[in-house]
C-alpha cells in the first residue's frame, strides 16, 4: 500500500493541466497496466468487502460486446440496513477529525487514482462502453480533480460559511446513474467527506465497477473503516437506501421520473434532498459564430459519451440564415466520426450502453420520423454483437416533436431553427427541463442577453460540455434543485448555525 502512495507522489508530481481545468495523467513509460477484473465483487460495507446478506449476485456485462464482464452483490433491505449503521457507527469519529486531517485522506485517495488512472480508465470503459478516450481524458482526471479540489475546503468551511457554524449532517445516501460511474461516485463522495458526513453510495446496476474498484483506493488510501460504503443493486436497492430512516440526507443523480419517486419518499422526513435529473438543452448558434468551431462544439455538444450526457446539447438551434450551410458542415463532420471499439484510443464514439437504452433510442428515432422529421445518419459500419447506434441527426424538426421534447439519451441530435435572439430565448425556454444550454456567437453583449435569459443551471459560451470541480451544476425546472461542485455544491453538505465561536 505504502509504496502505491510513494510512486502516486513520483508520477503526478508534474501533471499538465489541460482546457477548462482538467488534469490529464500519462501513466510513465515503465507502468506495467496490469489490472484484474474479479469473477465476483462483494458488498463494500465497514471497511471491508463482505458477502450480501441477500445471497444474490447479477451479471455486469461490456456494452460493446455482450460478454459477462463479472458478477456484483445484489444488496437487499438488511445489507442497505448493515451499510447505514456502519456510516452511522463511523460518523462521530469522522465529524470531529479536524479539516485538515480530512483533507489529508481526500487528497490521498486523488493521488491513488491518478496512479491507477489507467486501470481505472480500462474498466470503465469495459463497464460502460463509451471510449477510453474519453474514460481516460475526462472520466479519470476529471474524477480525481473532484477529491482534489474538495481537499482544498475540508479545513476551510469558515470561510466558505463566514459568521456561521457549519456542521456535518450525518449520513448521507447516494444514488447514481450508469453514464459517468465512476466520475458520479467522486463528484457526490467528495464534497460529503469534506464536510464531514459518512456516505453509502448505490452506484448503478449496469456499470458498478469502477466504485467498487474506489473502494479499494479507500482501503489503500486508510480511510477509517465505514465512512464510504458501497452497496450495489437496482433500483429496490436504491429504493431501500433512499427509505431508510439512518439517513440525514439523500443526493440523487439519475432520471426526472425516479426523482420524483424519491421526492416522494422523503416528503415529511426530515432528510435534506438534492436531485441531479434529466435535461433537453438549446445549443443555439449564431449566424456571425465561428461556424467550423461552432461545428466542434455541436459535435461533442451531442455525441461524447454516445449522447448519453444530462446536459447534452440535443436541441441544436440554428439562426435560419446559415441553417443550411451550417447542416451541410455537419453532416461532413458527422461521417468523420470513428465509431467502434471503446477500447481502441483512435474511437470517437463508444457502444451504447445497455440493451434497454438502445430500445429507446430506437423508439424515439422511429417517433421523429413518424412525426416527418428528416433523418440525416452517418455511413459507419456497426458491429454485429454488442449495442450500437450511428450518429443521427434530424431537420425539419418542430418543437411539438417527441424528439425536441424528450430526453432521448442517445446520439441523435434534433435541428431547429430561428430568426431571432427572442425567438431562440422563446425555444430555448420551451421545455420542461432546465439543465444547461450553450450560445455561439461573435457578440460578447449577446452572450450577456442570452445568458440571463436561458433558463439553464450551465449555460456555456463558445464551447460545450466542459466541466470543472469548482463550477456549480445543477438544473431548473424538471432539470431538479441543488448544485454539485463549486462552494455552492459544499453547501448542500452542511447545516449551518448561527452564534459565536468560542474564543
Ligand atoms: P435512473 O433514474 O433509471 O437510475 C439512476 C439510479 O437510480 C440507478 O442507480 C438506479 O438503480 C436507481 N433507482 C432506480 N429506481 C429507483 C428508486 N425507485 N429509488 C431509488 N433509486 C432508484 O437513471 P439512469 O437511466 O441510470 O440514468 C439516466 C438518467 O440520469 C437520464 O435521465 C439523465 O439525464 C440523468 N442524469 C442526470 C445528471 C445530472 O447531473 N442532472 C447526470 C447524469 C445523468
Amino acid at each position: 500500500m505504502a509504496k502505491h502512495v510513494e510512486k502516486a507522489k513520483v508520477e503526478s508530481a508534474a501533471p499538465e493541466l489541460q482546457f477548462g481545468g482538467v488534469w490529464k495523467y500519462e501513466p510513465a513509460p515503465e507502468s506495467t497496466d496490469h489490472f484484474t477484473i474479479a469473477p465476483r465483487y462483494e458488498l463494500f460495507v465497514g471497511g471491508q468487502f463482505v458477502k450480501p446478506k441477500s445471497g444474490e449476485y447479477f451479471a455486469t456485462i461490456d456494452p460493446a460486446t455482450e460478454k459477462p464482464l463479472s458478477e456484483v452483490a445484489l444488496a437487499g433491505d438488511k445489507d442497505v440496513d448493515a451499510a447505514v449503521k456502519a456510516g452511522q457507527k463511523a460518523f462521530p469519529a469522522w465529524k470531529a477529525l479536524s479539516g485538515e486531517d480530512r483533507a489529508r485522506f481526500l487528497f490521498r485517495i486523488a493521488r491513488i487514482l491518478l496512479e491507477r488512472a489507467r486501470e481505472f480508465a480500462c474498466v470503465e470503459t469495459l463497464d460502460n462502453g463509451k471510449p477510453i478516450k474519453e474514460t481516460r481524458d475526462v472520466d479519470v482526471p476529471l474524477a480525481a480533480q473532484h477529491f482534489f479540489y474538495h481537499a482544498g475546503w475540508a479545513d476551510k468551511l469558515d470561510l466558505l460559511f463566514p459568521g456561521q457554524r457549519p456542521e456535518p449532517l450525518g449520513v448521507v445516501g447516494q444514488v447514481i446513474p450508469w453514464n459517468f460511474p465512476l466520475l458520479m461516485a467522486a463528484w457526490k463522495i467528495a464534497p460529503a467527506l469534506a464536510a464531514g458526513n459518512t456516505v453509502v453510495l448505490k452506484p448503478a446496476e449496469t456499470s458498478p465497477l469502477t466504485a467498487l474498484r474506489l473502494c479499494e483506493v479507500f482501503q489503500q488510501a486508510g480511510l477509517p473503516p465505514g465512512v464510504v460504503n458501497v452497496i450495489t443493486g437496482d433500483g429496490g436497492t436504491g429504493a431501500a437506501l433512499v427509505r431508510h430512516p439512518g439517513l440525514a440526507k439523500v443526493a440523487f443523480t439519475g432520471s426526472t421520473e425516479v426523482g420524483k419517486e424519491i421526492q416522494r419518499a422523503v416528503a415529511g422526513r426530515n432528510v435534506e434532498l438534492t436531485l441531479e435529473l434529466g435535461g433537453k438543452a438549446a445549443h443555439l448558434v449564431f449566424e456571425d459564430a465561428a461556424l467550423d468551431q461552432a461545428v466542434e462544439g455541436v459535435v461533442r455538444g451531442i455525441f461524447f459519451n454516445q449522447g448519453h450526457v444530462c446536459c447534452a446539447g440535443s436541441r441544436l438551434l440554428v439562426q435560419e440564415s446559415v441553417h443550411e450551410l451550417f447542416v451541410d458542415k455537419l453532416r461532413r463532420r458527422m461521417s468523420r466520426i470513428r465509431v467502434g471499439n471503446p477500447m481502441d484510443k483512435n474511437t470517437d464514439m463508444g457502444a451504447i450502453h445497455s440493451k434497454p437504452q438502445l430500445q429507446r433510442i430506437r423508439e424515439l428515432v422511429a417517433a421523429g420520423v413518424d412525426e416527418g422529421a428528416v433523418l440525416h445518419q452517418a455511413p459507419c459500419e456497426l458491429p454485429q454483437k454488442g449495442f450500437w447506434f450511428a450518429p443521427s441527426m434530424f431537420t425539419g424538426v418542430a418543437m411539438s416533436h417527441r424528439i425536441a421534447r424528450e430526453e432521448i439519451f442517445g446520439p441523435v441530435l434534433s435541428v431547429l431553427t430561428f430568426r431571432t435572439p427572442e425567438e431562440a430565448v422563446e425555444k430555448a425556454n420551451n421545455t420542461s427541463y432546465g439543465l444547461s444550454a450553450g450560445i455561439w456567437t461573435d457578440k460578447g453583449a449577446r452572450i450577456l442577453w442570452l445568458a440571463e435569459r436561458m433558463q439553464a443551471g450551465v449555460v456555456w459560451n463558445n464551447t460545450f460540455n466542459r466541466f470543472d470541480a469548482a463550477s456549480p451544476f445543477g438544473g431548473f425546472k424538471e432539470s431538479g434543485f441543488g448544485r454539485e461542485g463549486g462552494r455552492q455544491g459544499m453547501r448542500a453538505y452542511v447545516r449551518l448555525r448561527g452564534g459565536l465561536l468560542p474564543g
